[in-house]
């Protein structure tokens, strides 16, 4: 049978209302920045500015924080759960209603294909909303004792891979708790969390229990260093989240952190291989790889090595990369020339330490930033590329003759936030789950998520989990 021919199938940009510049969202209005400095967020797929955006400084994180407790002292502390649960019912359903235009505002700025922010990011967005505001009135039934108390004013930092889904894991908890909010996005993605300042309105959320302030790096440091925060969550590189911890052991301020990872899918002899591929490919090429629990080492039994690779070349060779627009793309673009540039030198360095490179035949567009799905194969422990996150569309392929052995090279990582197991049998499954070290064990599956189950990592990938009851811990005073 001959292949079918895509033609495009592009959603419309009209829906998407984004101002040419944005102010900081402090105690419910839209406001100036203290120093007037922008920066601005560019579409990774053709490099054209969105919007200019204001570099927040240690004056605005002043105001934002005293926003923050106002709102605390005065409204939020004071509200029942039930009351709330209200607002929290009303962002989600708001979410819902304006999911479209989230969706193409989220692909616009971060790069992504519409077909995951329609069908992924925003739903789970509101799903969270949803699923925590079911909490706030339930709280003291939740094993957290019969006063569970809110910490007070919260940080919390989010990176650029899933900017409204990030945003939702921090916000939905910590106003379900009772507590009240500063959130910075990352610099090249603020455009989905300042429509959500505008959902912030919609919703009446009273002023000051959520800021939104955009910024850099500087902007993040200054805000977990403020002296009247009580709480600070993070989600982004390993290398920050150190700095963060480091920063905030002297206040001794209590500290979520979800880092890097760099799990292992591992598939035994016995499993099902054409849904394997499938599921190494969503495991490693979703969201171009920029995924902190993505699937990032392969490991194969050694007897299915050569079938299971032609088989995943076979698939990988049908993978569209392209407009993230367009409704038939797989594969958006990376989000900015620098985590392009990192990838680049991590991929060169699996050539020039002597694992063998291929990458799917992929017209690679002439403006914007993007990188062909890549596998690595003949890659050992001792390569970059089996020990480093890439964070990119790219995979380490590497082998093994036990389950014994795949459990050791598996485990044999500073990371240990996600894991993948492959195989018919279900006891084959358990053993592997037990003895893997990862925040997260899927079987026959990979990379789904869901408000109520608990998300987070052991050793370098982070302090805490986020989902579930066990997230709803992070934002209770000495809650366990
Ligand atoms: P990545 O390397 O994937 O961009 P980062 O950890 O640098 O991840 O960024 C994640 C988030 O942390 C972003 O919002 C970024 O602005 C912020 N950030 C960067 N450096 C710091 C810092 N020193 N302190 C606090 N936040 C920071």
């Amino acid at each position: 049978m001959s292949d079918f021919e895509y033609a495009p199938a592009l959603e419309s940009k009209a829906i998407a209302n984004i101002s040419k510049d944005y102010g900081l969202f402090i105690n419910g209005k839209f406001i100036a920045s203290h120093n007037k400095k922008r920066f601005e967020t560019i579409n990774p797929a053709n490099e054209e500015v969105l919007a200019k955006i204001s570099l927040a400084d240690e004056v605005d994180i002043d105001k934002a924080v005293k926003a923050a407790r106002a709102a605390y002292v005065k409204v939020w502390s004071k509200m029942s759960g039930k009351e709330r649960a209200k607002y929290l019912f009303r962002i989600a359903r708001l979410l819902q209603e304006r999911s479209r235009e989230f969706a193409v505002v989220e692909s616009l700025d971060n790069g992504k294909p519409i077909r995951e922010t329609r069908d992924i990011d925003i739903p789970l967005s509101a799903a969270h909303f949803f699923y925590h505001a079911g909490w706030a009135d339930k709280l003291e039934f939740a094993g957290f004792g019969d006063k569970p108390k809110a910490h007070g004013v919260v940080a919390q930092i989010i990176p650029w891979n899933f900017p409204l889904l990030m945003l939702a894991w921090k916000i939905a908890p910590a106003l379900a708790t009772g507590n009240t909010v500063v959130l910075k996005p990352a610099e090249t993605t603020p455009l989905t969390a300042l429509l959500f300042a505008e959902v912030c309105q919609q919703a009446d959320l009273p002023p000051g229990v959520v800021n939104i302030i955009t910024g850099d790096g500087s902007t993040g440091a200054a805000l977990t260093k403020h002296p009247d925060i009580d709480k600070v969550a993070f989600t982004g590189s390993t290398e920050v989240g150190k700095l963060i911890a480091r920063s905030l052991a002297v206040s001794n301020t209590p500290v979520t952190l979800e880092l890097g990872g760099k799990g292992a899918n591992i598939v035994f002899e016995d499993a099902p291989l054409d849904q394997a591929v499938e599921g190494i490919i969503n495991g490693i090429f979703f969201n171009q790889g920029h995924v902190c629990c993505a699937g990032s080492r392969l490991l194969l039994q050694e007897n299915i090595h050569d079938e299971f690779l032609s088989k995943l070349q076979k698939r990988m060779s049908k993978i569209r990369l392209g407009d993230p627009l367009d409704k038939n793309t797989d594969i958006g673009a990376i989000n900015s020339a620098a985590q392009l540039a990192k990838i680049h030198e991590l991929s060169s360095s699996g050539q020039a330490e002597g694992a063998d490179i291929w990458s799917a035949p992929c017209q690679i567009p002439n403006k914007g930033f993007w990188f062909a799905p890549t596998i690595f194969t003949g890659v050992t422990q001792a390569h970059r590329i089996a020990r480093e996150e890439i964070f990119g569309p790219v995979l380490s392929v590497l082998t093994f003759r036990t389950p014994q052995e795949a459990i050791e090279k598996a485990n044999n990582t500073p990371f240990g936030l996600s894991a993948g197991v492959w195989s018919d049998k279900g006891s084959r499954i358990l053993w592997a789950g037990n003895h893997l070290k990862a925040g997260v064990i899927w079987a026959n599956t990979f990379n789904k998520f869901d408000p109520a189950s608990p998300f987070g990592g052991y050793k370098e990938s982070g302090w805490g989990r986020e989902g579930g009851r066990h997230g709803l811990g992070a934002y209770i005073k000495g809650a366990k």
